[in-house]
């Protein structure tokens, strides 16, 4: 299993009842990471993305890919984050998709 790092994406574009709207960079969100890590609420703390669950390269991480995953089953979510997206996870998410049911959501605007 990988680790976070110093990758946040999760805390910038979903949506946490109570705390953030999606697509909106969470108040609690500082430099050095969550200033409420130990405190966090159940939806953050339970939450892993593809990444983190998996033994992906690096290079597969969502700040550095471009593109974040959540849900490995039956259906997968796929955060697109920047044009510039790292191919080769997008071909690993495009096999998967023949058994899975992909949806997208796009956000480069943000
Ligand atoms: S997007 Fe994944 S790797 Fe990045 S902080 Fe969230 S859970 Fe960790
Ligand atoms: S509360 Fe912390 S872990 Fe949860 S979204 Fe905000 S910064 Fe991220």
């Amino acid at each position: 299993m990988n680790d976070c790092g110093e990758c946040n994406i999760c805390c910038t574009i979903l949506k946490v009842k109570g705390v953030t709207k999606a697509k909106e960079t969470c108040g609690n969100l500082c430099e050095s990471g969550c200033s409420i890590y130990e405190n966090r609420p159940d939806a953050c703390s339970h939450f892993k993305c593809a990444y983190l669950t998996s033994n992906w390269k690096e290079e597969f991480r969502p700040d550095k890919s471009g593109i974040m995953v959540a849900g490995f089953k039956k259906e997968i979510s796929v955060y697109r984050l920047k044009d510039d997206i790292n191919k080769s996870l997008f071909n690993l998410i495009e096999k998967a998709s023949n058994k899975t049911k992909v949806i997208g959501y796009d956000c480069r605007n943000l």
